[in-house]
């Protein structure tokens, strides 16, 4: 679905899975003006199909659209576009147990802008894909030093899914997959003393009934498998506490897990902390 500044977005049409066409002076290409959303389809026992809570995912790219100026689709019209999307693509959804439908919704800057200012026009596009699970087996994460230490800072788009936050983070993860962790563990970027979130997931700590995690104040994306946990966790009779959680704490956890729509929930076998100073 499309829309022109100012105006709001009308209901799009399904179309085969194809290149798009984008002027070369388009927002998203000059300066990354966009957001993304990540959410899946399930197949239950039935053989029904299920959406994991796609009202959160349309509440959460409203407030990525807002912070990167730009309008973004109704929550109903952000449901329902899901929703045709995966009936459209219903053969495509794996059957129970064996992986799920991602679905990623994007939101783009596609009118020409030469200068720094918002585009004149956006597109609104969602495509699927089938996956399995993301990560095989436990995460081993890392914390680096100095250059990849934090990945957002306050006052930044951390609290969002913005284009542009990902590719920055490239450099970093390499480098700590070449040398054999999962991902990267990012800290605050203002004291380096407090954990904050790996590239694509949000992290827990248990310590015997308290489960902490990072509290979401702008830096790191509120995760909606987050928000989950931590009703269930609540629910199951666990005390949960939103705050800063010291580097210290977690190296003391009797268990970490980190959360996320890729990897849904995901153990944490170790942390390594080379701290050099
Ligand atoms: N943090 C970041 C930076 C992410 O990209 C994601 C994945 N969307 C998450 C946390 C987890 O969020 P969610 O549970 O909504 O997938």
């Amino acid at each position: 679905m499309k829309c022109t500044k100012g105006e709001e977005f009308r209901d799009g049409s399904l179309i085969p899975y194809g290149n798009i066409e984008l002027p070369p002076s388009a927002g998203i290409l000059n300066y990354g003006q966009g957001v993304l959303e990540g959410l899946k389809a399930y197949r239950t026992k039935d053989g029904s199909i299920v959406l994991f809570r796609p009202e959160e995912n349309a509440r959460r790219i409203k407030i990525g659209a807002e912070r990167m100026c730009m309008p973004s689709p109704s929550v109903q019209q952000f449901v329902h576009a899901i929703k045709k999307t995966v009936i459209a693509n219903k053969r495509w959804v794996p059957p129970l147990g064996q992986g799920s439908l991602y679905i990623r919704p994007l939101l783009l800057g596609t009118g020409s802008v030469l200068g720094l200012s918002p585009s004149p026009e956006y597109m609104f596009l969602i495509y699927t894909t089938p996956v399995k699970s993301y990560h095989k087996g436990p995460l081993n994460l890392v914390i680096k030093d100095e250059l990849y230490r934090a990945i957002s800072g306050p006052g930044g788009t951390g609290g969002i899914k913005s284009i542009t936050n990902y590719s920055p983070a490239y450099k970093g993860l390499n480098e700590a997959r070449e040398e054999g962790f999962s991902d990267i563990l990012y800290l605050d970027a203002a004291t380096g003393k407090f954990i904050e979130e790996a590239t694509g997931c949000n992290i827990f700590v248990v310590k015997g009934n308290i489960i902490t995690t990072p509290e979401a104040v702008g830096t790191i994306l509120p995760g909606i498998t987050r928000k989950s946990i931590i009703e269930i966790a609540i629910d199951l009779g666990y005390q949960v506490e939103e705050r800063g959680v010291p580097v210290e704490e977690l190296l003391e956890a009797d268990e970490v897990f980190c959360t996320g729509t890729a990897m849904v929930i995901n153990p944490v076998f170790s942390v390594t902390y080379n701290r050099t100073k």
